[in-house]
């Protein structure tokens, strides 16, 4: 006879290994599976020479510490997965290259952060600190509309939610100029922008400032062990409740019953069952696997009018020598070829903004003794990559832009990197459409901005995907983009599916 489970989580990325948590937790008999044969998603490491590369994490938000847990830290408490927390206290470095530039370090810790925008930009004060203090309302809002499950009612919005209902439809740039912050102040607190994919002229004001603020408020954090720390514990905690995983488990088809509800899927040939089942695979690709008959056209419609997230381009290095003898003081440092992001995201072909991350600077014994790794990240859609590219020409048009990216950062930096480097591994959105399934490879699903930003998303989740006994989790989900939003997206799907299967609403 098939056995069926009272839930099946397809893809162990970060939102899939926290939904399945959570529902092993609450006593769900639950089965994980997983196209790869590791656990993680983005959140994995990699192998070259004696290096271990830690191939997403730069840092995580809304992490908290122990004596004044935030979100991310919750998720995993309350799991009762411990992780060993790092954290890095300077915000960023920020250079603009040019006879106009700046180089500029920004501090973690709201006081500490207020202050160093006001050394940087004398007058900045009173408005950076408006802007952060619209977070609690923002949360108070967000609580409200969630526990109103998507139907919140206006006058409540209105009378008790006033500053959320004035900026929600803004952008990052209408609100900071309504409250008066000058353009540099702006410019230096959007570089954030790059962490998101969508400039902030474009990008919903509350969406940046809740990550800005879990940046700011409780420093940026790294699991010790990195980002496979992280996945490892959440594979032990399904475990130790009597989950089932199974890797190299790529499901290839989604099974429904006569009423349109899902029912099961389709992994190595096996038909699977379950009562419920979590998708922490991309909207789009579960319709592609589903019989297009069952899927409701509103929801095809939904998914064909969102537009893909962006993705990146990386350059993992191995380096024979330490940070300090390198010379690298910073652990995440913002490179620009222009202040404004509206022209960093423009330019983005020719080093509009890019990432250079040192995690020895958080985490010293993240390398062999006596070595360091550089993290290079440039923000680039899959669409950018170029159409006529040949697969034969694809490896030299990595090596070349490695090449360019790591003699702009010597130069911008004053550094000698190339005599040091060991080893090196460039990933581009081929790389990630190709490990993660996702279309033009985005990282972030889809795209949050305009008539799809979080506040949009977060209002109408009701009328999101409806089908029966499918529910989604994951970067691709309501809040979008992020290790931090896609735990929290899982565990908020596996509780509610673990309460829907035990009889609650
Ligand atoms: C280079 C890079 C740097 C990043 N830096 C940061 C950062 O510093 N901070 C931050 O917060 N975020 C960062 N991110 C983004 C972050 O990693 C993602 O937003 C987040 O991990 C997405 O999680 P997810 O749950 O959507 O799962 P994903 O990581 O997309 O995982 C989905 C899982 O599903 C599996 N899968 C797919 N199809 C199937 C199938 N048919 N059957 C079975 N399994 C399947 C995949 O193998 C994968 O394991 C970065 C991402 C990248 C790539």
């Amino acid at each position: 006879m098939e056995r069926q489970y009272d839930v099946i989580v397809v893809g162990a990325g970060n939102g899939g290994l926290a939904a399945a948590a959570n529902t092993a937790k609450a006593g769900c008999s639950t089965l994980l599976l997983e196209k790869h044969n590791l656990p993680g998603g983005c959140a994995t490491s990699f192998r070259r020479g004696r290096f271990e590369f830690e191939p997403s994490l730069h840092e995580l938000c809304s992490v908290g510490t122990e004596d004044r847990p935030n979100v991310v830290y919750k998720v995993f408490d309350d799991l009762g997965a411990k992780i060993d927390w790092c954290y890095e206290h300077d915000l960023f470095r920020t250079i603009v290259k040019g006879q106009d530039g700046y180089d500029i370090t920004l501090k973690s810790g709201v006081d500490a952060f207020c202050d160093s925008m006001e050394e940087a930009v004398p007058g900045c004060y009173a408005s950076v600190r408006a802007f952060l203090d619209l977070k609690p309302k923002i949360d108070a809002a967000i609580d409200y509309i969630y526990a109103s499950k998507g139907n919140p009612n206006p006058v409540v919005m209105l009378v008790k939610h006033t500053d959320f209902m004035r900026t929600a439809g803004h952008s990052v740039e209408e609100v900071m100029t309504a409250l008066g912050m000058p353009q540099k102040a702006q410019d230096l607190i959007n570089t954030y922008w790059g962490y998101l994919g969508v400039p902030t002229d474009e990008l919903n004001a509350m969406h940046f400032l809740n990550m800005l603020y879990g940046y700011v408020s409780d420093g940026a954090a790294m699991a010790h062990h990195r980002s496979h720390e992280l996945s490892s514990a959440l594979v032990d905690v399904i475990e130790k409740h009597g989950g089932e995983i199974r890797y190299n488990s790529e499901v290839t088809e989604f099974l429904y019953r006569e009423d349109g509800s899902c029912c099961g899927v389709v992994a190595n040939g096996e038909k699977l069952y379950a009562k419920e089942v979590i998708s922490n695979v991309i909207p789009h690709n579960v319709f592609n696997m589903s019989d297009p008959k069952v899927i409701p056209e509103e929801n095809l419609k939904l998914a064909n009018a969102r537009e893909f997230g962006i993705s990146v381009a990386t350059v993992y290095l191995g380096l024979d020598c330490t940070a300090e003898e390198l010379g690298m003081n910073d652990y995440t440092v913002f490179i620009k070829g222009d202040s404004y992001p509206r022209d960093q995201y423009n330019n983005r072909l020719e080093d509009g903004l890019y990432i250079v991350n040192c995690l020895n600077k958080v985490v010293p014994d993240s390398s062999p003794e006596g070595t360091c790794t550089l993290f290079f990240t440039m923000p680039l859609f899959g669409c950018d990559m170029p159409r006529d590219l040949r697969p034969q020409d694809y490896k030299k048009f990595k090596n070349d832009l490695a090449k360019r990216y790591i003699e702009d950062a010597e130069k911008t930096l004053g550094i000698s990197i190339v005599p040091h480097i060991e080893e090196i591994s460039i990933a581009t959105p081929v790389t990630f459409a190709r490990y993660l399934g996702t279309p033009e490879g985005t990282i972030y699903g889809y795209k949050l901005s305009g008539w799809d930003s979080l506040m949009a998303r977060t209002a109408g989740e009701k009328e999101d995907y409806a089908i029966p006994g499918l529910s989604f989790c994951g970067g691709h989900y309501i809040r979008g983009d992020g290790y931090s939003c896609a735990y929290i997206m899982g565990e908020m799907i596996g509780k509610r599916v673990a309460k829907r299967l035990k009889g609650g609403v």
